[in-house]
């Protein structure tokens, strides 16, 4: 896709409005390409270019992107977050003793749920 803005040498069809755009009057040519080559092209009054892209964006507007990259956003509030760390930090200290170790599975279960690793 190529657009450009020049004053025009031949007399061209506005694509917008229909009217001659007549030469020596700045025109934008619209040209795009494809696997055989230059394949299509355009020509618009500047304004009417402005508008034709306006009214096209109105009719198709961009989509929004709601995926996210990285890491999920916990459900968890702060205190409860604060909480569940405090517990892992007690679980991996008690690693002699198992019988804590299930007591704090519980209650880390409570806020959030047993990492999916210790299963
Ligand atoms: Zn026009």
């Amino acid at each position: 896709m190529n657009i450009s803005l020049k004053l025009t040498m031949k007399q061209a069809r506005c694509n917008y409005c229909g009217e001659y755009i007549v030469k020596g009057e700045p025109q934008i040519k619209w040209s795009w390409k494809s696997r055989k080559g230059w394949v299509g092209k355009t020509y618009y009054h500047p304004d009417c270019f402005i508008d034709d892209r306006l009214h096209s964006l109105k009719i198709n507007p961009p989509a929004t992107v709601t995926k996210k990259l990285g890491r999920p956003i916990s459900k968890l509030t702060s205190e409860q977050r604060t909480l569940r760390i405090k517990l892992m930090k007690y679980y991996s200290r008690d690693k002699g003793s198992p019988e804590k170790q299930l007591k704090l599975r519980e209650q880390i279960k409570a806020v959030g749920g047993v990492p999916a690793s210790w299963e």
